[in-house]
């Protein structure tokens, strides 16, 4: 297993290709645009080396018998999803932030499922390939980004009547030692900052979809892999500290725009090419693994902002106000519920058959739902709470200045018994974990809303709930028929 430091160092080797703010970037660790990423990605590698969240952070590799960092592990048990959960809430409650890895994980787990059921049809040998792949991550305890995402282009087409072909991740060219691909992948996160990339199909597929039903592994610098790492809400606060509010770990993950034009892949890391029939199923797994995530991670991430929100009200002296207290209440409500649900999509997992275990698809969704409303609620009631200062906050260069610092201070004090700097300091903290990047981030994040919605419906089974309510009230079901 790596160390943090271990994990930026090993980050320098790399020659990723990658353009922000219309120039090439050679040195991505050190840019301070994308460091906040790496600390935050960082900190999953050094947890697996704090006794206090080993039995959390590392787990035993079910491939080799070895002690691996968590992050890189498919699922054996019900206690390893729940593990999961309780793990990047705990990232989470430390980062106050996204921290990244977790969405090549999930990759890792959906292709290691859907590449044995695909051999179990066709005799292929993707498994084995997939089994090679994760050993490989695995004992080089590398940082993989999960490259599900296409463009999409025109929603109402399919991949293949697209009118620019490349809006879907397609194969182009098909060779004796590999294939070569074209098209992107948008909004991934930690892309910057990972190693490799593990490619799936985004959207069900029929037989004209061949070309694009393609899961596949590269490594981020390969030839032909470039990445344009995308924009976020007051993103040149990065320049400074105390103005971004959360100095060390920034804002959501850093995303990019990673484009394969004509890139060269090795028949080894091809998982799936052309079975369309299993494209729906790829998708569901990668989608439902990542949802039950999501009251894990926000939920940390949510500790950490009632705990400011509660300091901010110690700080502007309502603490004993009955609706300030009732607002906390809420939060916490609505926090614990997505955590609970998280929970629960683990207790009730199930094993699939390549063995590794998949959470209940219904609660994962739930989850998901959930944070798309609560996440914005919980940022309301943080800012009701908080007050409208820290819409106008001054600058930190104005704080710095000899003329205006001390005025600040003066009228931004609160409580007499706290210093005006930790009150603007825990603003700053507040305004960026309520602000614009973050909040889109949980509503589209692991598939948008209506995504999860379909699932919901399709898994209550209805006909069975009908058939319930026609029994409890005596309505004879046969005869009806
Ligand atoms: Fe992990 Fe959460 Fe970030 Fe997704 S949003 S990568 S689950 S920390
Ligand atoms: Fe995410």
């Amino acid at each position: 297993m790596k160390t943090g430091q271990e994990y930026i160092d090993s980050l320098r080797q790399l020659k990723t290709e990658l353009y922000f703010m219309g120039e090439r970037i050679e040195n991505i660790v050190d840019n301070p645009y994308i460091r906040p990423h790496i600390n935050t990605a960082a900190l999953t590698y050094d947890m697996a080396f704090d006794p206090e969240f080993m039995d959390l952070a590392v787990a035993t590799s079910n491939l080799t018998g070895e002690k691996i960092n968590r992050f890189t592990h498919i699922q054996q048990s019900k206690d390893d999803m729940v593990k999961k959960s309780k793990f990047l809430r705990a990232i989470g409650q430390k980062t106050g932030t996204c921290f990244q890895r977790c969405v090549g994980w999930d990759a890792m787990n959906s292709v290691y499922s859907v590449s044995f059921e695909i051999d179990k049809k066709y005799g292929t040998n993707y498994h084995a390939r997939a089994c090679d792949y994760v050993k490989y991550i695995q004992q080089n305890d590398l940082m993989v980004v999960g490259g599900m995402t296409d463009p999409k282009g025109d929603r109402g087409l399919p991949p293949h009547k697209q009118p620019d072909p490349d809006l879907f991740v397609h194969v182009v060219e098909t060779r004796e030692d590999g294939i070569i691909v074209r098209g992107a992948k948008a909004h991934q996160t930690g892309a910057a900052n990972s190693h490799e990339i593990l490619v799936m199909p985004t959207v069900a597929m029929k037989p004209e979809d061949k070309e694009y039903a393609v899961s596949f592994a590269l490594p981020l610098d390969t030839p032909g892999v470039m990445l344009i790492f995308g924009r976020q809400t007051n993103d040149e606060r990065k320049l400074g500290t105390l103005d971004q509010g959360n100095p060390t770990y920034g804002v959501v993950g850093g995303e990019a725009l990673v484009v394969f034009n004509d890139a060269f892949v090795p028949w080894e890391r091809v998982f799936m090419f052309g079975e369309t029939e299993f494209v729906g199923m790829m998708v569901e797994r990668f989608a439902t693994y990542h949802r039950q995530n999501y009251g894990a991670c926000k939920a940390g991430v949510i500790d950490v902002l009632i705990g400011a929100t509660a300091l901010m009200a110690d700080y502007n002296g309502v603490t004993k106000a009955s609706h300030i207290k009732d607002k906390i209440i809420e939060m916490v409500l609505m926090n614990e519920t997505m955590h609970a649900s998280s929970l629960a999509a683990g207790y009730e997992s199930r094993a699939l058959p390549a063995g590794n275990y998949y959470p209940h698809t219904t609660y994962a969704n739930i989850t998901k739902q959930n944070i798309t409303r609560y996440h914005y609620e919980i940022c309301r009631l943080a800012h009701d709470i908080t007050g409208g200062f820290i819409a106008t906050l001054p600058s930190e260069k104005d704080l710095e200045d000899p003329v205006t610092g001390p005025i600040i201070k003066k009228y931004f004090q609160g409580n007499a018994n706290v210093p005006a700097m930790d009150r603007i300091k825990m603003g700053r903290l507040i305004e960026n974990a309520t602000g614009g990047t973050s909040l889109v981030e949980s509503m589209h994040g692991a598939g948008s809303p209506q995504a999860q919605r379909v699932m919901l419906l399709r898994d209550a089974n209805l006909e069975r709930l009908k058939e319930l309510a026609k029994n409890v009230c005596g309505i004879d079901c046969e005869k009806e028929e």
